[in-house]
């Protein structure tokens, strides 16, 4: 049986906007510019977070922060890279998950303690966040991040290091947090124990990296090592890499979100490449739902190698008949539903000579408010499609995700109480299908139980908070 979260007491206030997981990265390279390396891997992020981004460097005796809202090739120039200087960086690329899209909660934090001063980026959201904030001086904090980082600052002056203090406060944090942290001479990788988040090490020739991707080590030339393991802490200096393990352990829950659509196709995790297994779960789908269409067109991107494989499978000719804007970020950035509706038609268009007199199997990776997803039925019906029939390579979307997908509560979820029937008549399609959840995790090729699927079984693996609230620092 699922575990239902107190549904009830959640805040009517969530805004109505989804986000994605935020990007890390790290890096140690002695004689190397650690800055334009940071800039390449967090480049290689950027479809994890376009809100802000942000680099912070060391070279051992004092760390330089630069951070700013926009796009990574927005925000640094050969002028502002030039100005981080240093060895060592880590690095952020930020979708709001708590607090707002401002300045002020843009990543790497900082905090300025001297000899000891410390630099942050998370990836996640934490589900104790009104908890910390009673424990901890959140003067200025309107984040988890901001409190992860004032709890790590407190500990430093009653320990000897940076990994030991990030691994006395660290237990205290509950939910979903993938870290890169340093201080003015080492970077120290975390996830937590469930490992909701990933997080990846490389090898450079000359040093090291941590990052939530492999196409970001890539990128770098870097030879992908292993991933870091959930409730692992690797710390990183002139010493070389080592590993340590400050939780008690849990049981590996990556979200498994991550192989439907954050990650990119290139990377891969659990050893699986991302793009294979998302061909597959178009095997799948096409297996379990066949569909009476002429043509199967994907939803650019995500939909891409889910609709190769369905495709592939059922038969039926693959045509691009939609075209994506490559040049604008993912939807979902703007927050009023006006700004949100015409970004579907900024970033996506049909084209009539493909579409026109056929019937079409339209293949996308996930519904998540439907918002976008009626309006892109509509526009294919424009281009002149005879029908229509979707096939989602995940389960409906029903429960809200606290681990750092920040999609609302169940108020803003399309599936959330409704039969698939119900979903289809909203969406004006002939016909509608989703992969059911084990076709999925198999089509992961991953391990079975290594998965959070929370969104899609209401099975949460931890505790959830009382309020998916993520202004709950600004307001209180
Ligand atoms: P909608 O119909 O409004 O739910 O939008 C569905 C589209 O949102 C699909 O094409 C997905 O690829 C995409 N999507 C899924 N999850 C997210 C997310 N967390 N942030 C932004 N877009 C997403």
């Amino acid at each position: 049986m699922p575990t239902i979260p107190r549904v009830a007491e959640l805040s009517a206030n969530v805004p109505i906007s989804i986000g994605e997981s935020c990007g890390v990265f790290g890096v140690f390279a002695p004689g190397e510019e650690a800055a334009r390396l940071a800039y390449f891997g967090l480049f290689a992020l950027q479809h994890r977070g376009q809100e802000s981004a942000g680099i912070a460097t060391s070279d051992g005796e004092a760390i330089t922060v630069y951070k700013d809202l926009g796009l990574v090739a927005q925000v640094f120039d050969e002028g502002k890279l030039a100005s981080l200087t240093g060895h060592l960086a880590i690095g952020h690329t930020r979708y709001s998950t708590t607090g707002s899209s401002v300045w002020a909660n843009s990543q790497p934090t900082y905090r300025d303690l001297g000899d000891s001063s410390i630099a942050l980026s998370h990836n996640g959201n934490l589900t104790n966040t009104a908890r910390l904030a009673e424990r901890y001086d959140r003067s200025g904090a309107s984040t988890d991040s901001e409190l992860m980082t004032q709890a790590i600052a407190d500990a430093i002056s009653d320990t000897d290091s940076l990994q030991e203090a990030i691994a006395l406060v660290a237990p205290e944090f509950d939910g979903a947090f993938t870290l890169a942290i340093m201080d003015r001479s080492t970077v120290v990788g975390l996830r937590d124990p469930m490992g909701f988040r990933p997080l990846c090490l490389g090898r450079l020739q000359s040093g090291w990296v941590v990052a939530s991707e492999t196409a970001a080590l890539d990128i770098l030339g870097a030879k992908f090592v292993r991933e870091v393991a959930p409730g692992e802490m690797v710390v990183i200096d002139e010493t070389g890499v080592a590993s340590h393990f400050p939780f008690a352990a849990a049981k590996p829950s990556m979200c498994l979100f991550e192989f439907v659509y954050f990650a990119r196709p290139d990377s891969t995790l659990y050893g699986e490449e991302i793009h294979s297994a998302r061909r597959r779960m178009g095997e799948r789908l096409a297996d379990q739902a066949g569909a009476d269409a002429d043509i199967v067109v994907p939803v650019p991107e995500s939909g891409i190698p889910g609709a190769q494989g369905y495709a592939a499978r059922s038969g039926i000719p693959y045509i691009d008949g939609l075209v994506k804007n490559r040049y604008i970020g993912r939807t979902f950035i703007n927050p009023s539903q006006s700004m949100r509706d015409l970004g579907v038609r900024m970033k996506l268009n049909a084209m009539p000579g493909e579409l026109g007199g056929r019937r079409v199997a339209l293949v996308d990776d996930s519904i998540v408010r439907g918002s976008t997803t009626r309006q892109l039925i509509q526009m294919v019906r424009e281009a002149g499609a005879t029908e229509v029939h979707l096939r989602i390579l995940s389960p409906p979307y029903r429960w809200p995700c606290y681990y750092g997908m920040d999609t609302g509560d169940r108020s803003t979820l399309l599936a959330a109480g409704k039969q698939v029937a119900e979903i289809a008549e909203y969406l004006e399609v002939d016909s509608l299908a989703y992969l059911d959840l084990d076709e999925l995790v198999a089509a992961t090729g991953a391990p079975a139980d290594g998965f959070c699927t929370a969104c899609l079984s209401g099975d949460y693996p931890t505790e959830v908070p009382i309020s998916g609230d993520k202004f709950i620092l600004e307001r209180s």
